[in-house]
């Protein structure tokens, strides 16, 4: 049986994480929760990338051992996905003895194979990206690198290996023109088949003067090129070259989330790398938006910098999870702000949601005994709603848009508030109307779905609403509140 396979990148080890790799993490996770709340069968790969130059010069300027280094940061991560409420399945480092066997393997594979060959290479780099450049790319960027801005480095001669990438361009473009889904979100998908179509050079896959990383098997005074390495930790970690039958159940992977900067990495040369191995490609690559500070990208190198720590300073994590997904469409950039989090806060979750769970609440209480009524009929309105939101939902997060998904769930909950000023329970309950009742069956039944499809998104907040309901019901089904159920309530969800 094929488990749906996801994958975040596998983040830098060079320096601290912050809200945009937390961004993909949490991405990742909800689509995990979400397929695992239908009983589907999911694995959740993250983890961390700990080659090359830039990671060994980091750690040598803290005056540190780069092993202890990589260590310190892998800890310090899965630290943060533990704050984060993030459930992976498995955290690769790139240092690990089953990453080295499989690179190894792949590249004496290729090696055989004539799609990896002896040469020179000569010409510019980014250390700080870890890419390789065309002269021509520097010099339309003024001299610099033309993704960063910084200086450039000249590597002169290396005596080196290639990939043959040059050799698939026609096979991606049959690819992406059968597999539309492939390139996700559409709109990045033409610069992609634009750059391939344009002809791709062959990739410098080794390094001469670079120490930490992967020594080559046939010679191991060279390493492997980081990138080369790192992409490789999708296949490793499903079990490849050796463990068949857990590769078998996990490969292809259904999506690869990453940032969009390093969409063509994944989107270009790990498929051709995948090709050339003889094994089928991943079925979407999702390249998400950029959280950007005074419209200036976050990250170390721009000095800009935001941990979630820092946001939930003043909120739970579970508000940071919502706010990144709710906030804008995953494939767009949005500005990211701590009054942006606050209004999100205040607006959709301590007004529409938390007062939807504690006036329903209430009035259980004062009409019930904080029971759910003992009889009744569900309103058929509100309950054609939940399954309209049921169907939808499945559709967007199938599509990776979690940003609809929400939107819609949202609507539910204005609905029902709604509902609310529009059957007035409390005048029913003065004049002993049994319509009560079904209004109040109904309401609860609302609470119950939410808690359950919100779960993915804030599982710690759905704990707490669970609680109030005295229980869940183990996955969102309309029209299924029990009668007569406890319902012991609780503190205010979402304090002001
Ligand atoms: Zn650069």
């Amino acid at each position: 049986m094929k488990k749906i396979y996801i994958t975040t990148p596998l983040y830098y080890a060079n320096a601290e994480l912050h809200i945009g790799h937390a961004y993909s993490t949490v991405a990742a996770d909800v689509l995990k929760r979400w397929h695992k709340m239908f009983g589907r069968e999911v694995f959740f790969l993250t983890g961390m990338d700990e080659h090359g130059e830039k990671i060994y010069g980091s750690a040598r300027a803290a005056g540190m051992d780069v092993q202890n280094w990589v260590d310190t940061m892998a800890e310090k991560a899965k630290k943060l996905w533990k704050f984060l409420n993030i459930s992976y399945d498995d955290f690769i480092r790139t240092t690990e003895a089953r990453h080295t066997k499989t690179v190894q393997f792949v590249f004496s594979r290729l090696l055989e194979k004539g799609d990896v060959y002896r040469g020179v290479y000569e010409g510019p780099y980014c250390v700080s990206c870890e890419s390789f450049y065309t002269e021509n790319q520097v010099r339309s960027a003024g001299g610099n690198c033309p993704d960063c801005g910084r200086p450039i480095t000249e590597i002169k001669r290396e005596d080196s290996f290639f990939f043959r990438l040059s050799k698939y361009g026609r096979d991606l473009l049959e690819y992406y023109e059968k597999n539309p889904e492939f390139l996700s979100p559409g709109d990045k998908a033409n610069k992609t088949i634009d750059t391939v179509r344009r002809g791709l050079n062959d990739l410098c896959i080794t390094r001469q003067t670079v120490k930490w990383g992967i020594p080559l098997p046939a010679d191991p005074s060279k390493t492997i090129y980081v990138w080369f390495d790192a992409l490789i930790n999708y296949i490793t970690a499903a079990g490849y070259p050796s463990d068949r039958e857990n590769f078998s159940s996990l490969w292809p992977a259904d999506c690869h989330i990453v940032g969009k900067e390093i969409f063509h990495f994944h989107t270009v040369i790990w498929p051709a790398i995948l090709m050339a191995l003889g094994l089928p490609l991943p079925k979407k690559v999702f390249g998400h938006g950029w959280w950007t500070l005074k419209s200036d990208k976050i990250s170390k190198s721009r000095g800009n910098i935001v941990t979630p720590y820092e946001v939930c300073e003043e909120f739970p994590a579970d508000v940071l999870r919502f706010f990144f997904l709710r906030e804008m469409p995953f494939g767009s950039d949005g500005a990211f702000s701590m009054d942006r989090v606050r209004e999100r806060y205040n607006s959709d979750l301590a007004n529409s949601l938390g007062n939807l769970f504690q006036r329903v609440e209430k009035m259980l209480k004062k009409y019930f005994g904080s029971k759910t009524p003992p009889a009744g009929e569900f309103v058929s309105a509100i309950i054609e709603k939940e399954r309209e939101v049921l169907n939808q939902t499945d559709k967007f997060m199938s599509e990776i848009n979690f940003y609809s998904a929400l939107t819609k769930i949202w609507k539910l909950i204005d609905e029902a508030n709604r509902f609310v000023e529009e059957t007035k329970p409390w005048v029913l309950f003065r004049e002993k109307n049994e319509k009560l009742n079904n209004v109040m069956l109904t309401l609860a039944d609302v609470l119950f779905f939410t808690a359950e499809i919100l779960s993915p998104f804030m599982p710690g907040v759905s704990e707490k609403m669970f609680g109030h309901l005295g229980g869940r019901l183990g996955k969102p089904s309309p029209a299924a509140a029990p009668k007569n159920r406890e319902i012991p309530g609780g503190k205010v969800l979402f304090p002001k």
